[in-house]
């Protein structure tokens, strides 16, 4: 997934642990081969091979994720959208875009945008994308699945508590090896590298999703790497979100949804969700934050998360 994913297990055993460890990391691989755009073998290329053609039956899960990506379109009016991967090319989020494309490809570059457009066929477990050019990606959504799954696995072995970080996206289960619940730091918005509070986190996800580090700036003004799939413009206004609950692959939709949706839509659909809260950073370095949600400020600084026993990793 182009991701780092650390995965952390605790248990006195450390074969266990060890062993717990690779079948995350081989999940997580499988996942990657059967939901991944890019590569030709996976079968959500072969339903994007076939848009326009005909319906491809697929593996139930794999169907049981589209099935949940749209729920989460419905949820989120179209802010999130797998069909957004067929959008044309028309912004580049290197650094090296320096002016506005034409607003006329940019409306354009929308024109096979449309999770309404993807047909699910219950019986025989098929998907079909209805139009020709019509393409799905599981970029907002993969890491946050991947990650639930290599928990489950970890989980269903015996380890009682553990992290599977997918770049800073997490999900935690159980305590540290110590007794403590798991401290997640939250950076400062301003500077990055500074944590400036944090939050305690058992049996959560949490997930963020921002223009941190790709993004493009035109005219001072920056455009996150997140499309509004109604538009075709990048989403601005907020430099981050981060969504706090305990699905890691609802958590990862909701974070892009939400900074497609921006401060105020955002804030209100989060504060609709129980046990879904939101941590948001605009683009003035304001810190914005569900109702609920409960941060801890610097007095006495936590142990930052950390594993106690063998940590391995593994990019995908
Ligand atoms: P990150 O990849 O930085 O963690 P996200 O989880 O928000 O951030 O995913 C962003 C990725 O999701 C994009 O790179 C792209 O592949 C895909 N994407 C962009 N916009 C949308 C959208 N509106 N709905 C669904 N997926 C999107
Ligand atoms: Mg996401």
């Amino acid at each position: 997934m182009g991701t780092r994913f650390e995965l952390v297990a605790v248990s006195e055993d450390e074969q266990l642990a060890d062993k717990a460890i690779e079948a995350g990391i081989l999940e997580i691989q499988r996942i990657e081969a059967l939901i991944s755009e890019w590569q030709p073998t996976s079968q959500t290329s072969a339903i994007n091979r076939s848009a326009g053609g005909m319906p491809v039956s697929v593996d139930e899960e794999l169907y049981e994720l589209i099935r949940r990506s749209l729920r989460i379109s419905e949820l989120t009016g179209g802010a999130f959208d797998i069909s957004w991967a067929a959008a044309d090319k028309v912004w580049k989020f290197d650094g090296s875009m320096k002016t506005m494309p034409d607003s006329q490809a940019v409306a354009n570059s929308i024109r096979h945008i449309g999770y309404q457009k993807i047909q699910l066929i219950p019986e025989t477990h098929s998907v079909y994308l209805q139009e020709q050019g019509m393409k799905i990606g599981f970029g907002a959504i993969g890491k946050g699945y991947a990650a639930n799954k290599a928990r489950d696995v970890m989980r269903n072995m015996g380890i009682k508590s553990g992290v599977v970080n997918a770049a800073g996206d997490l999900i935690t289960w159980g305590k540290q090896a110590d007794g403590q619940p798991w401290y997640i730091g939250i950076a400062d918005p301003a500077e990055k590298d500074k944590v400036f509070s944090w939050l305690t986190a058992d049996h959560t996800a949490i997930v963020t999703s921002g223009s941190y580090e790709k993004f493009a700036e035109i005219d001072g003004k920056r455009y996150a790497h997140i499309i509004d799939p109604r538009t075709g413009y990048p989403v601005t206004g907020l430099k981050s979100v981060t969504i706090i609950c305990p699905d890691a692959e609802l958590a990862d939709a909701l974070a892009t949804a939400t900074m497609v949706l921006g401060r105020e839509e955002g804030l209100y659909l989060i504060n609709q969700l129980k046990g879904v809260e939101c941590l948001m950073i605009t683009d003035q370095d304001e810190m914005v934050t569900s109702d609920n949600l409960h941060l801890h400020y610097y007095k006495n600084k936590p142990q930052p998360a950390k594993a106690a026993i063998p940590a391995k990793t593994s990019k995908m």
